[in-house]
């Protein structure tokens, strides 16, 4: 069922991937269908995810072309395909993960659509969603992190690194920081992290050194490391034996390349994983997105905005998170 809508609308596509360039301003493009089991959704916020940076640049590939890049945002439902669930209804309230997120309507499956409760803004769960359930299926899956637990966090000022802060902080964990100027290794601990440290990518030794230090000789018993390349030798020298190496993000480049029996020297369990691959059904969305609001409501945990954009002004937002200039989420405005 479709109400009043427009035929076009604006959006960002890429024809081909690429660097910053390929990015294309639309004002005309045809407004998507719902298909079965799909809500459109008219977006009133946008989030902004290094992801999808993976998608325009290459690192990962677009389905088809033209693409439009973008994976959350939340609004209204403006539409239902068939066999739709009730819950979600024209003129809901919602917050969506999935794709074609740049633009000013998104068709979604409902499976990763949630109705938001009155407690939850709608920009506020715009700028949650992904990279906040993305750590707390870290903490709870990818290593089931206890009271006590020392954490290494990288790019502990990022989008994902501060909700890791807040949420490890929570739980009663202890976080070593790391993030690449002064001005965020503050924010990571504003945020909750213990100690906040410099990479040391020109000397791997000092960084291993500090970190043993900290935690009397023995190293983290978990490390989730979002930077990939550039940092995964020094976040598997100071996982301590028996520990956990979970590699989530490959914002320096992907790590390829790995003998395995590297583990073996302190049998460590090494994941990488995918948050869409631990919240798969409708029923494991809908839980996870529970508790998320639970921890902003009663544990009062919040999302620092670093800046909202305007559509159009997608190139520069791209350019801000790519270049390291940015702390906690990006919103574009449709
Ligand atoms: P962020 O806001 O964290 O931005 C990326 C950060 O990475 C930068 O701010 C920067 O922080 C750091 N960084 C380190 N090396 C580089 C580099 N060479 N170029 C650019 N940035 C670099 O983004 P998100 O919160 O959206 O995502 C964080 C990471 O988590 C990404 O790698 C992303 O792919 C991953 N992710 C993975 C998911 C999954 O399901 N596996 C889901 C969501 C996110 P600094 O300057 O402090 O180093």
């Amino acid at each position: 069922r479709m109400s009043s809508l427009p035929k076009t609308m604006k959006a960002v596509q890429i024809q081909r991937t690429g660097g910053t360039d390929v990015l294309q301003f639309k004002t005309d493009v045809p407004l998507p269908q719902p298909e079965e089991g799909e809500v459109l959704i008219k977006n009133e916020f946008i989030g902004i995810n290094y992801i999808d940076t993976y998608f325009r640049s290459g690192v990962y590939s677009p389905p088809s072309f033209p693409y439009i890049l973008g994976r959350e945002g939340a609004g209204i439902v403006a539409a239902v395909g068939t066999n739709a669930p009730s819950d979600l209804s024209i003129g809901t309230r919602v917050a969506y993960m999935g794709q074609y997120a740049y633009a000013e309507y998104t068709p979604v499956a409902s499976n990763y659509t949630v109705a938001l409760p009155d407690s939850i803004d709608t920009k506020t769960a715009a700028a949650s969603l992904l990279q906040a359930l993305t750590a707390v299926t870290l903490i709870r899956e990818a290593y089931a992190v206890q009271k006590g637990d020392w954490i290494l966090v990288t790019a502990a000022a990022g989008g994902v690194g501060l909700w890791l802060c807040q949420l490890l902080r929570a739980v009663g964990a202890r976080t070593i920081a790391t993030a690449s100027t002064e001005e965020k290794r503050q924010l990571a601990k504003e945020n909750g992290a213990e100690v906040a440290l410099e990479y040391h990518e020109d000397d791997r030794d000092v960084f291993v050194k500090k970190v043993l230090e900290i935690t009397g000789g023995e190293g983290v018993h978990a490390v989730f490391d979002s930077v990939g390349k550039s940092t995964f030798d020094s976040s598997l020298a100071v996982v301590r034996r028996k520990g956990t190496m979970a590699s989530f993000g490959n914002a320096s480049g992907p790590v390829t390349g790995f003998a395995l029996a590297r583990l073996s020297a302190k049998n460590v369990k090494l994941v990488r994983p995918t948050l869409f691959n631990y919240i798969a059904t409708r029923e494991e969305f809908q839980e996870a997105a529970k508790e998320l609001w639970k921890f902003i409501e009663k544990d009062g945990l919040n999302v620092k905005i670093h800046s909202m954009y305007p559509l159009e002004d997608v190139v520069k937002a791209t350019r801000d998170i790519e270049g390291r200039r940015t702390t906690g989420k990006l919103l574009l405005k449709p």
